[in-house]
């Protein structure tokens, strides 16, 4: 954990950020500026940057990432109609949070 970093700080408890799902390796909370009727952020407990930092350690919780995506889909409706899930990397990728995490957006009307 890093103590300067926001999403070590909401992951591991020490903010009022609710959380939809948790389990020992992840978060999914919602986005505080949605970009989609349904933004979800799933956030690993372990700092990593971002995806350039990924490594052969990382394996497992990149499969729990997508899971959860499955997961939190399917309970917030969207898996149906469809969704995005989003990587941003570094600041040219628009990450502007240097804590890996994927974005999941759905719900909108088409
Ligand atoms: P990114 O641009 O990929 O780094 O995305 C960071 C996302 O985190 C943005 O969509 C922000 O709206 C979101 N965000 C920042 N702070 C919080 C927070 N305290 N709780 C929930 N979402 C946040
Ligand atoms: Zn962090």
């Amino acid at each position: 954990m890093t103590q300067d970093c926001i999403f070590c700080n909401i992951a591991n408890g020490k903010t009022d950020t609710e959380f939809l799902y948790e389990d020992d390796h992840l978060v999914v909370f919602r986005d505080i500026k949605p970009h989609a009727p349904v933004h979800l952020l799933i956030v690993p407990k372990r700092h990593i940057r971002s995806v350039n930092d990924l490594t052969d350690d990382h394996r497992s919780i990149l499969g729990d990432l997508f899971m959860a995506a499955r997961d939190m889909a399917k309970k917030e409706g969207v898996d149906r109609s469809g969704y995005k899930l989003l990587f941003n990397v570094e600041k040219g990728g628009g990450q502007v949070i240097f804590h890996l995490h994927l974005h999941l957006m759905g719900g909108w009307k088409r």
